[in-house]
């Protein structure tokens, strides 16, 4: 397939590659590091991906063989599903968060989920009705597919406020975790460009949940990482999904407000009756028949939203006839 490519600041491209889902696009960005290539985030690993990918490379006048550096800003499949694979043909050096290395050998030992009681203790704790839905739906299509072929372990780690030094240019490393919890966006302080991957998307909030295994306010580490962002100074933000855009403060903003209004409006609902977690969803996404993806990103984004009411202390929780209930103090 041929690649879309972007030159978006001097020797930085922004490379389209197909998704098999929604969003359809993910944004990865090859460097020229001036004897050195770096990706910043790879894509799925479908053959049109990897085509779309191979040609990108020749339209900028490298090869895939000839990428020296993959970092991933977080383990997600669109992200850093195709890093072994480029690591195989190229023998490049790839980099990712601790946690983040984490989440990709839980994704990659992940049975279904009735086999694993803390899920589904978990499901059930927040009312999340897994008798209406079929369990086995729950797995991602790709899990357990070659769609996935994540390194299981990378070259080294990223850490905040490291700079990695390739060719030469100083990449930055900020974590922000939230949507991820080793999520990372790579700051070009020369330049100021900000790659943020899905930190700061232009038009979409990202998902931010709570599930069993990961970190418990998760809403609250966003928040911070937004404020956290800010303190830099950038004229060019490259996100993971949609366009490239300018005020990096202004969206940050943006996305903290987005969150505090969902928050208020659930505090709203749980201030007469203490409810679970699933019921407040119901209400602030509707409860019609949709797909058990969307009803579980519904639950567990208005979970994370009670739990972040918890610790600011405007909400408390109480475990009743085996259901966490919620209730506004
Ligand atoms: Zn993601």
């Amino acid at each position: 397939m041929p690649a879309k490519v972007a030159e978006v600041h001097s020797g930085i491209y922004e490379v389209f590659l197909p998704l098999p889902m929604r969003p359809t696009i993910v944004n990865v960005y090859l460097i020229d590091c001036h004897g050195a290539w770096a990706l910043i985030d790879t894509g799925m690993n479908t053959a049109d991906s990897v085509a779309t990918l191979e040609d990108a490379c020749r339209q900028v006048g490298t090869r895939l063989e000839d990428i020296n550096v993959v970092i991933g800003t977080h383990h997600h499949v669109d992200h850093f599903g195709t890093s072994a694979t480029i690591k195989k043909r190229s023998g490049a050096t790839t980099l990712l968060h601790r946690l983040e290395q984490e989440r990709v050998n839980r994704m990659l030992t992940l049975g279904p989920p009735s086999q694993n009681p803390d899920a589904m203790a978990f499901f059930q704790t927040h009312g999340f009705p897994v008798d209406k839905y079929p369990i086995e739906g729950m797995r991602p299509t790709w899990m357990g597919t070659d769609q996935y072929n994540p390194v299981p372990t990378p070259d080294r780690y990223l850490n905040d406020g490291d700079v990695v030094m390739i060719g030469d240019r100083e990449l930055e490393i900020i974590w922000t975790p939230g949507h991820a919890p080793g999520h990372c966006v790579i700051y070009l302080r020369k330049e100021k460009v900000l790659i943020v991957g899905d930190h700061l998307l232009p038009k979409i909030t990202p998902h931010v949940g709570v599930y069993p295994s990961g970190p418990t306010n998760p809403l609250g580490d966003f928040i911070n990482s937004q404020l956290k962002v800010q303190r830099f100074d950038v004229e060019h933000v490259l996100p993971a999904h949609g366009a490239v855009y300018h005020d990096h403060r202004h969206r940050a903003n943006q996305l903290i407000e987005h969150h505090r209004y969902r928050e208020a409006e659930m505090l709203d609902l749980v201030r007469r009756k203490p409810q679970c977690a699933y019921e407040v969803a119901s209400q602030i996404f509707g409860d019609e028949e949709r797909p058990i993806f969307h009803v579980m990103a519904a639950t567990f984004e208005t979970l994370a939203h009670l739990e972040l009411a918890c610790v600011e202390g405007r909400a408390k929780k109480k475990v009743e006839n085996g259901r966490t209930l919620f209730q506004t103090v």
